[in-house]
């Protein structure tokens, strides 16, 4: 059940990537690790130098809110690691989502969006984008069926392959031929699987955005995003949103970003084993009455997927008290995001209680029951002894 669509597929994936992502390209002086650009401007040897840059005949970095080398090369890496001709990266996953749509929406634009999408992109379709004259519908991702049949009429289709919260997949490569067909651009949302996992432009998506806060950071210690896809949408977002709307992403987070990178093909395998094995526990647990997560789904979109990352859910039977499991943690720690060395949890009880207008959680039906859970790095038996025991403790009898 957790064998990955093809082993051999997953084996070269993680081997090209762990070679990639070891050497950079060369900078002065030959460091091993590539320097921090730390300088909001970069200098011309002459007038020519300059007037040849302005004019696009040359492309060199002139000043950081636009090109800086340390971005550049996580740039590079993440379109490489995506198969994409470019990418192009933001101060977080929220400026790149936001970027990326502005850039190519204009009022009157509709998106059709899956739902159960992360909360602050539902946020930013239901709070901001309307007063744009922008707005968006919501389909059930897993029913191809029914996504394509309401594609006409939308200039965007929004997927998120595990969805977020409770993990539902798409069928990307039938819904992205579709999307095409009818003119429609298919973004997704790709932090989950991480290009490791699942490389959605291969398939048929014009773009993937990333909360590079999770997984690709890794540490805990970074907030970025970035979007790859095609040089020509990727252009188009640098010359309107990107470098207008000023969400850069700094040279040292660039460069604490391709730290993390290094290690992501040993990290994954390990949150992957490590949240498998806590699923597996929960779901024979007689006090769960659900386990969400992707490697139990017998959907289509499995297919695209080469393996599973760390964070699922989980729903409680009503005899469970969520406040007092949540308490009862030790090792698992009360917090958001997800994607680090750390786990994580976040009861869908209290998440339901922010901003109730624009409520993703609310809106589509997330129980009060869900638990979120990110496997961490730490040893798997002392976090299963953590979470049993503190279900025993919420239990009531
Ligand atoms: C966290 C997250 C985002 C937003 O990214 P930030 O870096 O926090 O702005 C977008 N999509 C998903 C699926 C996320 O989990």
């Amino acid at each position: 059940m957790a064998e990955p669509s093809s082993a051999v597929g997953r084996a070269r994936l993680l081997a090209d990537a762990a070679t990639l992502l070891a050497h950079d390209a060369a900078s002065a002086f030959d460091p091993v690790v590539p320097p921090i650009y730390q300088t909001s401007l970069f200098t011309f040897a002459s007038y020519a130098e300059m007037a040849e840059t302005f004019a696009g005949e040359r492309r060199r970095p002139v000043y950081s809110r636009g090109d800086n080398p340390t971005v550049m090369a996580f740039e590079a890496r993440i379109a490489a690691l995506e198969g994409a001709e470019a990418a192009r990266a933001f101060s977080s996953g929220m400026g790149a989502i936001s970027a990326t749509l502005l850039a190519l929406l204009q009022a009157g634009d509709r998106i059709l969006a899956v739902r159960h999408l992360y909360s602050d992109t539902f946020r930013l379709f239901e709070r901001l984008l309307p007063k744009l004259g922008i707005t968006a519908d919501y389909v059930d991702g897993s029913d191809t069926e029914a996504v394509i049949a309401a594609m006409p009429g939308h200039r965007v289709l929004y997927l998120e392959s595990p969805s977020s919260m409770v993990f539902a997949l798409q069928d990307v490569p039938r819904l992205a031929a579709a999307a095409k067909a009818l003119g429609l651009i298919t973004i997704i949302d790709n932090s989950w699987a991480t290009p490791l996992f699942q490389q959605p432009i291969r398939h048929g998506a014009d773009l993937v955005l990333h909360s590079a806060s999770k997984y690709l950071g890794g540490h805990s210690d970074t907030v970025a995003g970035i979007v790859a896809g095609r040089a020509e949408l990727i252009d188009r977002i640098s010359q309107t949103t990107f470098s207008l709307l000023g969400a850069k992403l700094s040279p040292f987070e660039a460069w604490l970003l391709l730290r993390g990178l290094r290690s992501l093909t040993l990290r994954l395998p390990r949150h992957e084993a490590s949240g498998l094995l806590i699923a597996e526990r929960l779901r024979a647990h007689r006090s769960v009455t659900a386990v969400h997560h992707p490697a139990f789904s017998e959907h289509a979109g499995k297919a695209t997927l080469h393996g599973h990352t760390g964070l699922f859910s989980f729903e409680f039977a009503p005899h469970v008290n969520v406040p007092r499991f949540i308490d009862a943690l030790r090792l698992v720690r009360i917090g958001v995001s997800w994607g680090g060395h750390e786990s994580l949890v976040v009861p869908a009880l209290a998440s339901l209680r922010q901003t109730p207008q624009y409520n993703a959680l609310a809106r589509f039906g997330v129980s009060p029951h869900l638990i979120r859970l990110h496997v961490g790095l730490e040893d798997p038996e002392h976090l299963w002894q953590d979470i049993a025991e503190a279900i025993g403790v919420a239990e009531q009898k």
